[in-house]
Protein backbone atom coordinates (compact mmCIF):
# COMPACT_ATOMS: atom_id res chain seq x y z
CA UNK A 1 0.00 0.00 0.00
CA UNK A 2 1.55 3.40 -1.06
CA UNK A 3 0.59 6.66 0.06
CA UNK A 4 1.11 7.98 -3.32
CA UNK A 5 1.95 11.43 -4.66
CA UNK A 6 2.41 12.61 -0.90
CA UNK A 7 5.53 11.73 0.23
CA UNK A 8 5.65 10.15 4.01
CA UNK A 9 8.87 9.87 5.74
CA UNK A 10 8.80 7.64 8.95
CA UNK A 11 11.52 8.40 11.37
CA UNK A 12 13.16 6.42 13.28
CA UNK A 13 15.00 7.02 16.29
CA UNK A 14 16.40 4.98 19.35
CA UNK A 15 19.77 3.69 20.96
CA UNK A 16 21.27 0.31 19.73
CA UNK A 17 19.39 -2.74 19.99
CA UNK A 18 15.92 -1.63 20.31
CA UNK A 19 14.43 -2.81 17.14
CA UNK A 20 14.65 -0.13 15.48
CA UNK A 21 16.10 -1.66 11.68
CA UNK A 22 13.95 -4.58 11.87
CA UNK A 23 11.25 -2.96 12.55
CA UNK A 24 11.79 -0.20 10.01
CA UNK A 25 12.44 -2.84 7.21
CA UNK A 26 8.60 -4.26 8.21
CA UNK A 27 6.79 -0.66 7.85
CA UNK A 28 9.01 0.29 4.92
CA UNK A 29 7.59 -3.17 3.03
CA UNK A 30 4.13 -2.47 4.21
CA UNK A 31 4.48 1.02 3.27
CA UNK A 32 6.00 0.54 -0.42
CA UNK A 33 8.48 2.38 0.23
CA UNK A 34 12.45 2.55 0.94
CA UNK A 35 14.34 1.76 3.97
CA UNK A 36 17.54 3.63 4.71
CA UNK A 37 19.48 2.01 7.21
CA UNK A 38 21.83 5.67 8.38
CA UNK A 39 23.69 3.79 11.19
CA UNK A 40 25.17 1.69 8.31
CA UNK A 41 26.70 5.06 6.71
CA UNK A 42 28.35 5.83 9.81
CA UNK A 43 29.58 1.85 10.17
CA UNK A 44 30.68 2.57 6.75
CA UNK A 45 32.92 5.27 7.20
CA UNK A 46 34.52 3.48 10.59
CA UNK A 47 35.25 0.84 8.12
CA UNK A 48 36.75 2.78 5.99
CA UNK A 49 39.10 4.69 8.47
CA UNK A 50 40.01 1.50 10.10
CA UNK A 51 40.92 -0.64 6.33
CA UNK A 52 42.92 2.97 5.69
CA UNK A 53 44.28 3.28 9.13
CA UNK A 54 43.44 6.30 9.57
CA UNK A 55 43.46 8.66 12.96
CA UNK A 56 39.78 9.30 13.81
CA UNK A 57 41.36 12.53 15.16
CA UNK A 58 43.94 14.06 12.14
CA UNK A 59 41.04 16.56 10.83
CA UNK A 60 43.21 16.81 7.32
CA UNK A 61 43.28 12.94 6.57
CA UNK A 62 39.75 12.78 7.72
CA UNK A 63 38.27 15.01 4.97
CA UNK A 64 40.35 13.89 2.38
CA UNK A 65 38.78 10.35 3.15
CA UNK A 66 35.42 11.82 3.42
CA UNK A 67 36.14 13.38 -0.30
CA UNK A 68 36.63 10.35 -1.31
CA UNK A 69 34.20 8.30 -0.36
CA UNK A 70 31.15 7.02 -1.80
CA UNK A 71 28.09 5.66 0.11
CA UNK A 72 25.22 3.70 -1.88
CA UNK A 73 22.77 1.54 -1.09
CA UNK A 74 21.02 -0.82 -3.46
CA UNK A 75 18.08 -3.57 -2.61
CA UNK A 76 18.87 -3.58 1.17
CA UNK A 77 22.77 -3.58 0.93
CA UNK A 78 25.21 -0.95 1.49
CA UNK A 79 28.29 -0.51 -0.81
CA UNK A 80 31.39 1.11 0.18
CA UNK A 81 32.74 2.64 -2.99
CA UNK A 82 30.95 0.02 -4.69
CA UNK A 83 31.56 -2.58 -2.70
CA UNK A 84 29.01 -4.59 -0.83
CA UNK A 85 30.15 -4.13 3.05
CA UNK A 86 26.81 -5.26 4.39
CA UNK A 87 28.53 -8.20 6.41
CA UNK A 88 31.73 -6.13 7.28
CA UNK A 89 30.19 -3.47 9.13
CA UNK A 90 28.08 -5.87 11.51
CA UNK A 91 30.99 -6.35 14.16
CA UNK A 92 31.06 -5.03 17.65
CA UNK A 93 34.20 -3.07 16.82
CA UNK A 94 32.93 -1.30 13.45
CA UNK A 95 29.78 -0.47 16.25
CA UNK A 96 32.06 1.05 18.33
CA UNK A 97 34.43 2.99 15.63
CA UNK A 98 30.74 4.16 14.01
CA UNK A 99 29.95 5.33 17.44
CA UNK A 100 33.50 7.42 17.53
CA UNK A 101 33.35 8.89 14.28
CA UNK A 102 29.78 10.26 14.23
CA UNK A 103 30.86 12.69 17.18
CA UNK A 104 33.06 13.77 13.73
CA UNK A 105 31.60 17.50 12.91
CA UNK A 106 33.21 16.34 9.36
CA UNK A 107 31.75 12.83 9.26
CA UNK A 108 27.80 14.19 10.48
CA UNK A 109 27.38 17.28 8.17
CA UNK A 110 28.59 14.60 5.14
CA UNK A 111 26.29 12.21 6.34
CA UNK A 112 23.31 14.70 7.13
CA UNK A 113 23.61 16.05 3.88
CA UNK A 114 23.35 12.61 1.71
CA UNK A 115 20.41 11.66 3.89
CA UNK A 116 18.19 14.84 3.68
CA UNK A 117 18.75 14.50 -0.21
CA UNK A 118 17.02 11.19 0.27
CA UNK A 119 14.17 12.56 2.04
CA UNK A 120 13.37 15.49 0.09
CA UNK A 121 13.11 13.10 -3.22
CA UNK A 122 11.44 10.47 -2.03
CA UNK A 123 9.26 8.42 0.94
CA UNK A 124 11.01 6.58 3.34
CA UNK A 125 11.43 5.21 6.39
CA UNK A 126 14.47 6.06 8.03
CA UNK A 127 16.30 4.70 11.01
CA UNK A 128 19.00 6.64 13.23
CA UNK A 129 19.67 8.44 15.98
CA UNK A 130 18.97 11.78 15.07
CA UNK A 131 16.61 11.49 12.18
CA UNK A 132 13.39 13.07 14.29
CA UNK A 133 15.86 16.16 15.62
CA UNK A 134 17.74 17.13 12.92
CA UNK A 135 17.71 15.30 9.51
CA UNK A 136 14.12 14.62 8.99
CA UNK A 137 12.57 17.63 11.07
CA UNK A 138 9.67 17.68 9.17
CA UNK A 139 8.76 13.97 9.07
CA UNK A 140 5.66 13.21 8.98
CA UNK A 141 5.98 10.60 11.76
CA UNK A 142 8.43 10.43 13.88
CA UNK A 143 9.01 7.19 16.35
CA UNK A 144 11.76 6.93 19.24
CA UNK A 145 12.14 3.19 20.25
CA UNK A 146 13.18 1.88 23.54
CA UNK A 147 14.00 -0.82 25.15
CA UNK A 148 15.51 -1.68 28.64
CA UNK A 149 19.50 -1.93 28.11
CA UNK A 150 19.63 -5.51 29.45
CA UNK A 151 16.59 -6.80 26.99
CA UNK A 152 18.66 -4.79 24.47
CA UNK A 153 21.35 -6.82 25.45
CA UNK A 154 19.96 -9.77 25.18
CA UNK A 155 18.66 -9.49 21.73
CA UNK A 156 22.12 -8.43 20.26
CA UNK A 157 23.43 -11.66 22.58
CA UNK A 158 21.18 -14.05 20.78
CA UNK A 159 22.08 -12.46 16.95
CA UNK A 160 25.35 -13.53 17.56
CA UNK A 161 24.71 -16.27 18.49
CA UNK A 162 22.58 -17.22 15.90
CA UNK A 163 25.57 -15.82 13.44
CA UNK A 164 27.57 -18.61 14.73
CA UNK A 165 29.79 -16.46 17.15
CA UNK A 166 30.39 -17.05 20.63
CA UNK A 167 29.31 -13.35 22.34
CA UNK A 168 29.96 -12.52 26.40
CA UNK A 169 26.58 -11.53 27.66
CA UNK A 170 28.49 -9.26 29.42
CA UNK A 171 30.63 -7.89 27.28
CA UNK A 172 27.74 -6.99 24.75
CA UNK A 173 25.96 -5.18 27.89
CA UNK A 174 28.99 -3.15 28.77
CA UNK A 175 28.96 -2.46 24.53
CA UNK A 176 25.78 -1.31 24.68
CA UNK A 177 25.65 0.94 27.88
CA UNK A 178 28.76 2.63 26.82
CA UNK A 179 27.21 3.46 23.35
CA UNK A 180 24.35 4.72 24.53
CA UNK A 181 26.51 7.11 27.01
CA UNK A 182 28.65 8.46 24.13
CA UNK A 183 25.77 8.71 21.69
CA UNK A 184 23.42 10.69 23.72
CA UNK A 185 25.78 12.92 25.49
CA UNK A 186 28.41 13.58 22.43
CA UNK A 187 28.05 17.57 21.03
CA UNK A 188 26.60 17.40 17.69
CA UNK A 189 22.98 15.79 17.51
CA UNK A 190 23.13 13.25 20.48
CA UNK A 191 20.36 10.83 20.67
CA UNK A 192 17.62 11.97 22.30
CA UNK A 193 13.64 12.13 21.54
CA UNK A 194 12.47 14.28 19.69
CA UNK A 195 9.53 16.96 21.46
CA UNK A 196 7.05 15.10 18.47
CA UNK A 197 8.25 11.61 18.45
CA UNK A 198 5.68 9.57 19.64
CA UNK A 199 7.56 7.06 22.68
CA UNK A 200 7.23 3.01 22.25
CA UNK A 201 9.18 0.63 24.65
CA UNK A 202 9.65 -2.32 22.78
CA UNK A 203 11.02 -4.06 26.35
CA UNK A 204 7.95 -6.26 26.46
CA UNK A 205 6.83 -6.31 23.18
CA UNK A 206 7.34 -8.71 19.87
CA UNK A 207 8.33 -7.75 16.32
CA UNK A 208 5.13 -8.11 14.96
CA UNK A 209 3.11 -5.76 18.00
CA UNK A 210 5.79 -3.19 17.68
CA UNK A 211 4.89 -3.00 13.79
CA UNK A 212 1.11 -3.10 13.78
CA UNK A 213 1.58 -0.13 16.81
CA UNK A 214 3.14 1.79 14.21
CA UNK A 215 1.22 1.10 11.52
CA UNK A 216 -1.72 2.25 13.38
CA UNK A 217 -0.04 5.64 13.91
CA UNK A 218 0.85 5.91 10.53
CA UNK A 219 -3.18 4.99 9.05
CA UNK A 220 -4.36 7.93 11.66
CA UNK A 221 -2.18 10.25 9.27
O1 LIG B 1 22.25 2.10 14.37
P1 LIG B 1 23.67 1.57 14.45
O2 LIG B 1 23.95 0.82 15.69
O3 LIG B 1 24.05 0.82 13.22
O4 LIG B 1 24.58 2.90 14.46
C1 LIG B 1 25.97 2.85 14.65
C2 LIG B 1 26.43 4.15 15.27
O5 LIG B 1 26.28 5.22 14.33
C3 LIG B 1 25.63 4.61 16.50
O6 LIG B 1 26.14 4.09 17.70
C4 LIG B 1 25.77 6.13 16.45
O7 LIG B 1 26.94 6.55 17.12
C5 LIG B 1 25.94 6.44 14.98
N1 LIG B 1 24.74 7.01 14.40
C6 LIG B 1 24.53 8.36 14.53
N2 LIG B 1 23.48 8.95 13.92
C7 LIG B 1 22.62 8.23 13.19
C8 LIG B 1 22.78 6.83 13.07
C9 LIG B 1 23.86 6.24 13.71
O8 LIG B 1 25.29 9.06 15.19
N3 LIG B 1 21.59 8.84 12.58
Amino acid sequence: MLYNETLIRVAIDGPGGAGKSTIAKLVAKDLGIDYIDTGAMYRAIGLKLIRNNINIDDEEELEKVLMNTEIDFNEGCIYLDGIDVSNQIRTSEISMIASDCSKKKLVREKLVLFQREIGMRKSVVMDGRDIGTNVLKDAEIKIFLTADSAIRAKRRYNELLEKGENPDYNEVLNDIVKRDYQDSNRELNPLKQATDAILIDTSNMNIEEVAACIKGYIKKI
